[in-house]
């Protein structure tokens, strides 16, 4: 008579390929079929460095993504959490990369920082003053939205990045918010590419500030959602109908994906494909750089 029962093996195998069915199930592959879907989009937020240019040089495929924008009538801006430059100077900085694009295709922390700004006075005649630190692009900003300088009562400091960065400064910052002024950094990135390496980024530099005063600045550039939603008020594309392309998954992807929009991670960045697991969420495509979405 033949006995059917499982043997002890039988059912230790099945117990292996039961959890190992399981495994699979939370380790999925990486979506990154149906970028058909992607290009349905009408709304492109792209991050800049490591998407479109690395340094001085232009990444591939991005000529041929930014002439597919054009021809699709796709509406898109670039985003940078850098507040050094302004729209213009970005402009021709992709200029000078052999990339022809409009200065209304660009925002950055120092604009959603001046627009966050704008949106706490409670009337126009407030008193709007700010005792900033950082580049030109910061300053205009600033004026921009109705802010004057002051180095004596103004009711904001606002740090950004700074090549022109000094003691008597931070002393200035340190003391003026001790007085009562409110501690506002342009974006949190720690360092920043340079030539050389790296260079202090914000963060770094409103930290002494920190440091001194007990104080924590409140920091609007990404992943800061309020930086997103500023963008996508400006792109006037719905966020349902918008993709963000970053290569950073701290910044870019959570981001986009606090903010509700498809994320797109580019590997021609910071990130590796390995690198994505290190991370409790994951974006919804992954691809080699932006020239894949024009396939
Ligand atoms: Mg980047």
């Amino acid at each position: 008579m033949n006995d059917t029962r499982p043997t002890l093996t039988d059912m230790k195998k099945n117990l292996r390929d039961f959890a190992s069915g399981l495994l699979d199930m939370h380790t999925p592959e990486i979506v990154q079929d149906d970028v058909q879907k992607l290009r349905q989009k009408q709304g492109f937020i792209c991050d800049m460095d490591g998407v479109i240019y690395h340094g001085n040089k232009l990444l591939p495929g991005v000529l041929e993504f930014v002439d597919w924008l054009h021809k699709n009538d796709k509406r898109y801006l670039f985003l940078t959490n850098s507040s050094e430059r302004s729209p213009r100077e970005l402009a021709q900085k992709l200029g000078r990369l052999g990339l022809d694009v409009d200065e209304s295709h660009f925002y950055t922390s120092a604009l959603a920082t001046a627009a966050f700004l704008k949106s706490q006075l409670l009337s126009p005649n407030d008193n709007a003053s700010a005792y900033v630190i950082g580049e030109p692009g910061l300053f205009g900003a600033m004026y921009e939205a109705g802010y004057v300088m002051n180095e004596v009562n103004p009711e904001y400091v606002v740090v950004g990045e700074t090549h022109s960065y000094s003691y008597d400064k931070i002393e200035r910052a340190i003391r003026l918010v001790i007085d009562g002024a409110k501690l506002i950094a342009t974006n949190p990135d720690l360092t920043g590419p340079s030539e050389g390496g790296i260079s202090p980024a914000c963060r770094a530099l409103v930290a002494p500030i920190e440091l001194a005063t007990g104080k924590t600045a409140y920091y609007v550039g990404k992943p800061n959602p309020l930086m997103m939603r500023h963008a996508i008020k400006r792109l006037g594309v719905p966020a349902d109908k918008t993709a963000i392309v970053g290569d950073r998954m701290d910044t870019d992807i959570i981001a986009g994906i606090e903010s509700e929009l498809d994320t797109v991670l580019v590997l021609s960045g910071v990130t590796s494909r390995k690198g994505v697991d290190e991370f409790p969420y994951r974006p919804h495509y992954i691809l080699s750089g932006v020239g894949d979405i024009v396939g």
